[in-house]
This record gives structure tokens, C-alpha cells and sequence, in this order.
């Protein structure tokens, strides 16, 4: 068994930012990320689909320890490459175990037991850096006869080398994903159609535009509370300004209900005005030898259908966690601060936000984690455990991904704030010892 002081399970923009301010914050302390892939970056290493791109910009994705210099706009291998450097730059790579699964975390005797498919090791502490999405199982609705159907069918989080190069894709979804690789694959594609239940706010990105950290901070957030706070009158403003809202292209749910996809230069809507990318909104109805029915009996012929259907939730990346040999029933906790769950010991988790970029929530979180073990090391204390306390947990949004998934998330929150401003503010001025944490 290889003792450490802390296990940080992936090695994602989470592990890396994670890495980051331990190593700043305690030159001395050891700590091993372990990482079930052979690579760093976490999505930006396994989502290969057509492009791929962020979509926030990446002034605000980027790390501040080491500011993006490119583009607004990130593509996918450009992210992955980003991380890699910043591993680099920060001496992170030589403490990542690679190709190693964990399979379950347990403590007992004030210590952290962690077993993978490789070897134990014990902790005082874990941190996971799992992301928020099954990475082995995609959201993937089922339509009768599927065997009949005598294309490819692949879903955008596992896309090999899926070839679409003359061949008529069809595209399943109505999120970022969509509207991302729609214009991308239609580059190479004979015919592209887009089949979608119901339409989404589109919002467009102009490639060129430079700015600043802290202006796109104000604005994005200015823009998600204008939402929440003037819902219609938005609604109202927003047709009424884009000719490409009518009666088919309006969501039926108002701006930041879901989070809103992005287009780059108008790349949607040009090629959707050019006829290139069709659009159907109907429901699909069931798989044919040579694509798919729609409701309305209509058949879309396809070569390959892309899944472009989301991920399935997942908070602690399937890890099985014990505390005193009881297994834990995430849904039976309480979320503190969006970064510990009740009653479990010295365990920190990431989770981003759905209104503002990732990674600047994992900054500030990793900060107030490394503010707790501080605290803990003055006063000689050996452990620390959210008590049950707070309200019942409500769907930040009320995207599908989100509400198909509420009994895997704990079933109440404790001070959990989906507004960056408010928590970067609360997290440098909060005591740490506060009523909802027990020390030991
Ligand atoms: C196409 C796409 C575009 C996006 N664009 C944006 C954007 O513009 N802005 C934004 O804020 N967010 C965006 N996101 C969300 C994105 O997932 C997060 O921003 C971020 O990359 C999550 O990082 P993470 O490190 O927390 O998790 P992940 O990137 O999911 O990494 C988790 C890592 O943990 C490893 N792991 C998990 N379980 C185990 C285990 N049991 N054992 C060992 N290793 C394990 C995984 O292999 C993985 O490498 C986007 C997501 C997608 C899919």
C-alpha cells in the first residue's frame, strides 16, 4: 500500500487546477492523481466528435495561474493541449498514475483507503476530480428495432474514427453538442439532418472578439441574472431582435431555463439558411433498414446517426465510497458548499457551474479546500465532516441531463450558490469552522 497525504482521482481541468494550488499551498505534501485514461484532460481528451470546441470563452475556462493566449473560442484538441502544458509548466505530470481505475474509497481508523485495479494506497484526504458525467455510459435513448437499421450509430462521447465523409448523417439532439458539429460535419458530409424534439436558444460567438478575464466575468454574469430576473420581457427582446426566432424556431422554455448552445461566426444559421443542415422537429419513432421514421411516418435515410443526446449524470465517477464499512448512498446526503457531502471525512469533490465556466469554480474550491486542510494542520485536527443540514436539493436548471439524474445527487444543499461572484466573495471571508462542519 503507497501512503500519501492526498489522492486526487482525475486528471481533468478539475486534477490539474487540484494539483496546482497544493503544490503552491504545501511544498511538502505528497499527492497522487489517479487517472483511469493514458492522457491528461479528462473531456478534452475523450470527446473527439467533429468540432468540438468549448462554449464559453475561454478568457474565463482558462486557469488563472496560466492565463489562454488564443482565441476566444478553445477547439478540442486545443483545450487538451492547453492542459498538458500547464501539467508541464507545474511539474503535475510525474504525480499522475495513468491507465489506473479506482474502484472504491473507504475510511476507517481516520484514513482514506483507496483501492484501483492496480494497487492500494491511504490518505488523509481524497479530492475527486471525476466531472459530472458517466464517462462509460452516454445517454442513449432507445427506439424500437434498432437491429434493423444497417448504418452506424455512434454517440458523440465515444466517436473512434466514425467516417461521415459523403455519407448522409443524420444528427440526434437539440443541445450545445448539435449545434456545434452540425456545421462542422456538413464540411465533408453529403447531406446532414438534424432531428430535434424541440428547438434551443442559440446564442453567436464572433471568433475575433478579445477581451478581458474580468469584463467577461461581469458580463456573462450580468447576462444569466437579467434572465432569471426579467424572464419575458428577455424572451420578448430576444425575438423580437433575431429575425431567426418564428413560430418553429422559439423554444418553448425561456433563455437560461437550459443552458444555451453557441454558434461561431453564424456557422448555424448559415448553414442552415443555406439548406446545407436541414432541420426536423419531431419526435423519432422507430429504426428502419435505412434510417430513421419520425412521429409524422416521414424516413430519414442515413448512413451514420450521431447520439447527440447528452450525457448521463454522474457525481463521484463511479467510485464506491464507505465510511466505517457503510456504503454510502450519495443521495441520502447533504451537499456543503458544493464541494463535501455529509458525513463524509476529509473527502472533497468539484462540481462546476451550469451558468459560468468550470474552471472557475474548481479555482476557488480548491482554494477554500486548501484554506480547510490549513486550519486542520494548525489545530491539530485529524478530521472534518459536514453535518446533515440545509434545504431540499432544486435542479439548478431544468435541463433533461439534470432532472433525469436528481437521485444521484445529494437530496439537500447546504450553502450552494450557482453564481461565481457571490461564492468567490463568501469563500475568501467565511470561517471555516462554521456550524455545518464537525472537526476532530
Ligand atoms: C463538448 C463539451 C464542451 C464543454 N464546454 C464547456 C465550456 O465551454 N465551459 C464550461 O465551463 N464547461 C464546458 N464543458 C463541461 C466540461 O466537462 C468541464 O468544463 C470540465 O472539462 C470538467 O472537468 P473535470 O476535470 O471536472 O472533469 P472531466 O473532464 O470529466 O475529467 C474527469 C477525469 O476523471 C477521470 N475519472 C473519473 N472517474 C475515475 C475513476 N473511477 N478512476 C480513475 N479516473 C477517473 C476521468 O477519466 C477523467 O479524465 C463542456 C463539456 C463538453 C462535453
Amino acid at each position: 500500500m503507497e501512503k500519501v497525504d492526498v489522492i486526487v482521482i482525475g486528471a481533468g481541468i478539475a486534477g490539474i487546477t487540484t494539483a496546482y494550488y497544493l503544490q503552491k499551498n504545501f511544498p511538502d505534501l505528497t499527492y497522487k492523481i489517479i487517472e483511469s485514461r493514458s492522457s491528461l484532460g479528462g473531456t478534452w481528451d475523450q470527446m473527439r466528435f467533429p468540432g468540438v470546441r468549448a462554449d464559453n470563452d475561454m478568457y474565463t475556462y482558462g486557469f488563472t495561474f496560466n492565463p489562454w493566449q488564443g482565441p476566444i473560442i478553445g477547439k478540442g484538441n486545443e483545450i487538451k493541449n492547453y492542459i498538458d502544458e500547464t501539467a508541464k509548466k507545474f511539474n503535475i505530470k510525474q504525480n499522475v498514475a495513468f491507465d489506473t481505475q479506482v474502484e472504491s474509497t473507504s475510511w476507517k481508523h481516520n484514513q482514506w483507503t483507496t483501492k484501483t485495479n492496480l494497487k492500494n494506497y491511504s490518505s488523509q484526504y481524497v479530492i475527486f476530480c471525476t466531472g459530472s458525467r458517466d464517462r462509460n455510459n452516454p445517454h442513449l435513448p432507445k427506439f424500437k428495432n434498432e437491429s434493423s437499421f444497417q448504418g452506424k450509430i455512434v454517440h458523440t462521447q465515444a466517436w473512434g474514427d466514425t467516417q461521415y465523409k459523403d455519407k448522409n448523417v443524420t444528427i440526434i439532439g437539440s443541445g450545445c453538442t448539435a449545434i456545434t458539429m452540425a456545421p462542422s460535419i456538413i464540411k465533408e458530409a453529403k447531406k446532414v439532418t438534424l432531428v430535434q424534439r424541440s428547438p434551443a436558444w442559440i446564442i453567436d460567438i464572433d471568433s475575433q472578439e478579445r477581451s478581458s478575464r474580468t469584463y467577461k466575468t461581469f458580463e456573462v454574469l450580468k447576462d444569466y441574472l437579467t434572465s432569471r430576473f426579467f424572464k419575458k420581457s428577455l424572451r420578448r427582446k430576444m425575438i423580437a431582435c433575431d429575425p431567426y426566432y418564428n413560430e418553429t424556431t422559439t423554444p418553448s422554455y425561456d433563455f437560461w431555463d437550459q443552458r444555451p448552445a453557441s454558434s461561431l461566426d453564424q456557422d448555424y444559421f448559415r448553414a442552415v439558411e443555406l439548406n446545407k443542415v436541414s432541420v426536423v422537429r419531431e419526435g423519432v419513432s422507430n429504426w428502419e433498414k435505412k434510417g430513421i421514421k419520425l412521429k409524422s411516418g416521414k424516413v430519414i435515410n442515413s448512413d451514420v446517426v450521431v447520439m447527440a443526446t447528452g450525457g448521463n449524470a454522474q457525481l463521484l465517477g463511479g467510485v464506491d465510497v464507505f465510511v466505517d464499512d457503510q456504503k454510502v448512498n450519495i443521495n441520502n446526503t447533504s451537499w456543503y458548499r458544493g464541494m463535501m457531502f455529509s458525513g463524509m471525512p476529509n473527502l472533497f469533490a468539484h462540481a462546476g457551474y451550469i451558468n459560468f465556466s468550470w474552471t472557475a469554480r474548481c479555482e476557488i474550491v480548491s482554494q477554500r479546500i486548501c484554506k480547510t486542510i490549513n486550519y486542520m494542520n494548525k489545530n491539530n485536527y485529524i478530521s472534518c465532516t459536514p453535518r446533515y443540514l440545509g434545504e431540499e436539493t432544486k435542479p439548478a436548471i431544468q435541463a433533461n441531463y439534470i432532472l433525469r439524474a436528481m437521485n444521484k445527487f445529494p437530496n439537500r444543499t447546504y450553502k450552494f450558490y450557482q453564481n461565481y461572484v457571490l461564492e468567490w466573495i463568501i469563500f475568501k471571508i467565511a470561517k471555516i469552522n462554521d456550524k455545518a462542519l464537525d472537526f476532530k
